[in-house]
């Protein structure tokens, strides 16, 4: 009796100890089947997805360093799921940070997505958990039309009941995307449901058994994500990537040559602190869905011709704030999206954003001397105000 008391005291110690390693491992499962965005395009519609792909290449729009850049603004409308009474939940800060790691990832394309109406705060413990394919209960009451919708939630279940990162609701016609709050912070997951939202597949393809694509790329367009520049990808896990990126892993192709996937790719399945780059035609694809798909998309959607000129003569008026807001005067041809930033006269951020009518509202700020930072693609200004 007492042997098995022991036992099952040292079975329980060995259960805490192995789900508390992996819970501080993070390791979440992937998003299972992926809708293909682009299986249903009639011979018109793949013709000019070829077209807007081929754009991009040729009109250099991702790498262009001429000082009159196309900047593509994605307006997104963040939902963060709290328990009811308030607590838990992404932080206003985390959202930031997070939507930063996405525009660093998305800076090569000249994309950048900015908060749109602010953050909704839902409290709710109801929908803190979230099965795929029942999200109705969450999307219903709380989804903005004609923007990106991204909900942060605490857990995200699976079909078969894993826990899962998040996912692209394609499937309801709806602009969406969930994400579970450790992997919306993990600085790859995010873009990896926004990679599929603009309609890329995983590189290892749209199974999860493997991929028909041969090393020598020979038939490249038509298996795994049907991109030429991601290398075939076998399938990768945690298991066959090392923590320094490496892929460990020694499967052949049908010709029995050997694998070398890019471990760092966004669309991958690779450790998720590997993620952190696309290809340029994985670039491009996303390009020419997002041209094609704009109007359908967004409502608000803008594409501006910036001109990316200096901020010296930028005004910001009243000083002292008088109404709890900022109005900024700038010259006319100055018609992009401005980021600022509030600190204090230490330095330290208070808040930040995107100015999009020239209108900052500091009313949350306490009396006293501050300073804001705005800045474009090219330069920054810094101007002290009182409130
Ligand atoms: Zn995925």
């Amino acid at each position: 009796m007492k042997i098995l008391q022991k036992t099952y005291i040292i079975f329980i110690i060995l259960v805490f100890l192995i789900s508390a390693s992996s819970y501080g491992q993070e390791i979440v499962g992937h998003d299972d089947q992926i809708t293909d965005k682009l299986a249903n395009l009639d011979e018109h519609g793949k013709k000019l997805l070829k077209e807007y792909q081929q754009d991009y290449l040729t009109l250099n729009i991702g790498k262009s360093s001429s000082s009159k850049k196309q900047k593509f603004l994605i307006p997104v409308k963040a939902h963060v799921v709290r328990d009811s009474d308030g607590h838990g939940g992404l932080s206003n800060n985390s959202i930031q940070s997070s939507l930063e790691d996405l525009n660093y990832i998305f800076e090569d394309v000249n994309v950048s997505f900015y908060l749109f109406d602010g953050i909704e705060f839902i409290n709710d413990s109801s929908l803190n958990q979230i099965i795929k394919g029942n999200e109705g209960a969450l999307i219903n009451d709380h989804y903005e039309e004609g923007v990106l919708n991204i909900y942060f939630t605490d857990k995200i279940l699976n079909a078969t009941n894993t826990s899962i990162c998040g996912y692209n609701a394609d499937n309801l016609d709806k602009n969406i995307v969930i994400l579970k709050n450790s992997c919306a912070v993990n600085g790859s997951s995010m873009a990896h449901e926004i990679g599929h939202f603009f309609s890329l597949l995983h590189t290892h393809g749209n199974g999860n058994n493997g991929t028909e694509e041969l090393v020598d790329g020979s038939n490249c367009d038509t298996t795994g994500d049907g991109l030429c520049d991601t290398p075939a990808d076998p399938g990768l896990s945690y298991d066959n990537v090392d923590e320094d990126c490496n892929y460990m892993g020694d499967a052949t192709d049908a010709n029995g040559d050997y694998y070398s996937p890019d471990t760092g790719n966004v669309m991958s399945y690779s450790r998720k602190s590997c993620r952190d780059h696309f290809s340029t035609q994985q670039y491009a694809r996303m390009y020419a869905y997002y041209v094609m798909m704009k109007d359908e998309i967004f409502d608000e959607f803008e594409v501006s011709t910036t001109t990316t000129e200096g901020l010296e003569n930028v005004k910001i008026y009243p000083n002292p704030v008088t109404d709890g807001q900022i109005h900024i005067q700038r010259d006319e041809f100055l018609n992009e999206t401005l980021q600022f930033e509030v600190t204090n006269l230490s330095g330290q951020i208070l808040f930040k954003g995107f100015s999009n009518n020239d209108l900052i509202n500091v009313n949350r700020l306490p009396s006293g001397s501050y300073f804001i930072t705005l800045s474009n693609a090219e330069t920054k200004v810094t101007r002290r105000f009182i409130k």
